[in-house]
């Protein structure tokens, strides 16, 4: 039995008696909205940002669940705190719980709220990275949504169309899957924005496709801004991707993940990936860590 507690509509629960109703729409239909964060040295990496797409999320599914963004970040501190947990996995969400009857918008007045947490050791180059190998990525039949369908800007728990993305790994056993838009245009990971070198630029799907806005792709087009590298947000075939010099993928617990291959083809990490992996982990160690490690 785990001693861990998790936050669920405001009160600290033992993992073990966390539950939520069966009735609860986001059990339900997915009807629901979440972020997934990771805490350093106690603290959420980029809170405003995840707070912000979180607003932006529930804007688009019309749930107005009522609570600040202030409010928020005490039960995720709290939670933390409970757990004795400094560096770790936070995923927070927010679902239309139980509403019977016809959902009018504007009408939301009961939330569910969870705060789940794990341990998540700092990673990053100076030590050992989460993941255990640069990704293998692997071009899924699976299209990612249309957003005129599905909003892909909405983080919500409705993520049959990248499970159903990685099912299609079995068969490979790759880490990751490319999922293409509609029109056969490189759109994003089933978790992860994807990034590749060419020539001096750094290329990356636009957000004008159906891609998830990052807050680490956003972190990395910030740190290449900083380093004077050229950032290309375009529209990208497979091809691009499978003929660049390098490529990385990207997302809150991988941070900045080199990839090995596409389909089989040898892409593999080089200077501009180690340069991304190595800034953002010094600004994860000089924000968080006091450049204790540095
Ligand atoms: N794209 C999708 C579909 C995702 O689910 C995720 C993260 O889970 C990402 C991209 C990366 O987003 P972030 O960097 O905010 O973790």
């Amino acid at each position: 039995m785990s001693d861990r507690q998790y936050h669920v509509d405001g009160d600290l629960v033992p993992v073990d008696e966390a539950t939520v109703s069966v009735r609860d729409r986001g059990f339900m239909y997915g009807d629901a909205v979440f972020e997934t964060l990771r805490a350093y040295g106690g603290e959420v990496f980029r809170w405003a940002a995840h707070a912000e797409r979180l607003a932006n999320s529930a804007a688009a599914i019309s749930l107005d669940h009522g609570l600040t963004h202030d409010e928020l970040q005490r039960r995720i501190a709290e939670t933390l705190r409970a757990n004795d947990l400094r560096d770790a996995y936070v995923k927070l969400s927010i679902t239309r719980g139980v509403q019977p009857g016809k959902l009018t918008p504007g009408t939301d007045v009961d939330p569910t709220v969870v705060i789940q947490v794990k341990p998540l050791p700092r990673g990053g180059v100076a030590a050992d990275p989460i993941w255990d190998a640069p990704a293998t990525l692997q071009t899924v039949k699976t299209r990612r949504i249309p957003d005129a369908a599905l909003p892909s800007r909405a983080k919500t728990h409705n993520y049959l169309n990248g499970i159903l993305a990685r099912l299609e790994l079995r068969v490979s056993d790759a880490d990751e899957a490319v999922m293409l838009d509609g029109d056969g245009h490189l759109a994003e990971g089933a978790t992860s924005n994807l990034f590749f070198v060419d020539g001096e630029a750094l290329c990356t799907p636009s957000l004008d496709g159906p891609v998830l806005p990052g807050i680490t792709r956003e972190e990395v087009i910030d740190i290449a801004g900083e380093e004077g590298i050229p950032v290309n947000e375009g529209s990208f075939t497979l091809d691009d991707l499978r003929g660049a010099e390098e490529a990385f993928v990207t997302n809150t617990t991988w941070e900045v993940r080199p990839v090995e291959s596409v389909d089989g083809i040898d892409v593999g990490g080089g200077p501009l990936t180690t340069l991304f992996q190595r800034v953002y982990d010094a600004r994860v160690e000089r924000e968080f860590y006091d450049g204790e490690r540095l």
